[in-house]
């Protein structure tokens, strides 16, 4: 199963395509955890940074080379959930040309759907394990203890990117860029939406419907 999921900044992507990923048994591929760790001690990594930091996107030729390596590894065999990729029409369109070589063409786009006007708090409030990089949210979905990993006692940070000043600029290039892509695939017959304003278990609930109704 090929999966995309889609989303504004903040709608809860990575939240849920962990829980995907671990139903499916297929890889989570995150662009933006790609981009975070790569080693901040090369020039490219400090490029990226300071991309990430303004809440600018990088580039689309290095974005599509990064995850056209990444799908052609062998983890990829049986499919993968995309998160955060693609962000423009020239990556979707990349896309495509790419898993037409591969022979695994998309199964499904998920769009989680939150309105603007939630994603500020989501964002500001969110905060990831530096170890094993679950996310959590100090109001919404918060740990057990204040600031340790319920997962594995790792201890939290908070993004550089997770400020509402930088979240304003998110938000804007979301709306140009990416909100268009929603068309893309609805014209292609494989779109979904989800409502994202639910409890996080509701909204998997409703992913499962979906995927669990197109077999
Ligand atoms: P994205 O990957 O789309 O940027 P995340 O999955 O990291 O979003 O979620 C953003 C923040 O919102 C996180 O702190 C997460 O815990 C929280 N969150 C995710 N889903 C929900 C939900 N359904 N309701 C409330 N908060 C949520
Ligand atoms: P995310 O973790 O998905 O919120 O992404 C964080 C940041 O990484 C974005 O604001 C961009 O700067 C960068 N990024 C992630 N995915 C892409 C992409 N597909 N294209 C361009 N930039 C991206």
């Amino acid at each position: 199963m090929q999966l995309l999921i889609m989303g504004a900044p903040g709608a809860g992507k990575g939240t849920q395509a962990t829980k995907l990923a671990e139903k499916y048994k297929i890889p989570h591929i995150s662009t933006g955890d790609i981009f975070r760790n790569l080693d901040e001690r090369t020039e490219l990594g400090q490029q990226v940074r300071r991309f990430m930091k303004s809440g600018k996107l990088i580039p689309d030729e290095l974005t599509n080379q990064i995850v056209e390596e990444r799908l052609q590894k062998s983890d990829c065999a049986d499919g993968f959930i995309l998160d955060g990729y693609p962000r423009t029409t020239a990556q979707a369109i990349n896309l495509d040309v790419v898993l037409k070589i591969l022979r695994q063409p998309l199964t499904q786009v998920l769009n989680i759907h939150v309105e603007p006007e939630e994603l500020i708090e989501r964002a500001v409030g969110r905060r990831i394990c530096k170890n094993c990089g679950a996310t959590y949210h100090v109001k919404f979905n918060p740990t057990k203890v204040a600031d340790v990993c319920d997962a594995c006692g790792g201890s939290l940070y908070q993004r550089a990117d997770d400020n509402a000043d930088t979240m304003k600029n998110r938000l804007s290039v979301y709306e140009n860029s990416t909100r268009p892509l929603i068309d893309y695939y609805k014209q292609a017959g494989i779109y979904s939406e989800i409502d994202g304003r639910q409890p996080i278990d509701k909204v998997t609930a409703d992913l499962f419907n979906v995927l669990d109704g197109l077999k």
